[in-house]
């Protein structure tokens, strides 16, 4: 099925989430990589008289970004994460088969941001307003004003 994936500023934490779009239905996915919100938006049943949507949604507590040296990468929406989870990963992060250098760990409490491990990228910081500035600079404006594009 068609979607549009593309960047809206994050409800909860302002900067940039990614949201992959699936308008014929509007049914979408709302993920958010810098502080972990994410929202589903989805289509459970549906008859010719009516559709009808299930949606889930979680504000975010941080975002852990994982690149071993091998080149995988796993990233985790942390929601409702305890002290104890972020000890764990913290540990995880640690690994020798890790790659400190591209791997992150970030929590995000009260509207506030501690990195506890690694250095985000340059992007991570932007708010979603100079985000879009920047890449509207870098790609070009896009012929609809809304498609902002992704980059981490
Ligand atoms: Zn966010």
């Amino acid at each position: 099925m068609a979607s549009m994936i593309y960047a809206i500023k994050c409800p909860c934490c302002g900067r940039s989430a990614i949201k992959d779009d699936y308008y014929k239905t509007d049914e979408y996915y709302i993920y958010c990589l810098r502080c972990g919100y994410n929202h589903t938006k989805l289509i459970v049943s549906e008859t010719a008289q009516s559709v009808e949507y299930k949606e889930e949604k979680y504000d975010g507590n941080g975002i852990f970004i994982l690149v071993n040296k091998d080149g995988s990468r796993k990233s985790m929406l942390l929601n409702k994460v305890t002290e104890e989870h972020l000890e764990e990963h913290k540990a995880l992060f640690e690994d020798d088969t890790v790659d400190q250098g591209k791997s992150y760990l970030v929590s995000f409490k009260d509207g506030v941001f501690s990195i506890l491990g690694g250095n985000p990228p340059e992007n991570f910081h932007l708010s979603f307003e100079d985000y879009k500035e920047k890449m509207f600079a870098k790609y070009g404006e896009s012929e609809c004003d809304f498609m902002v594009p992704i980059e981490e």
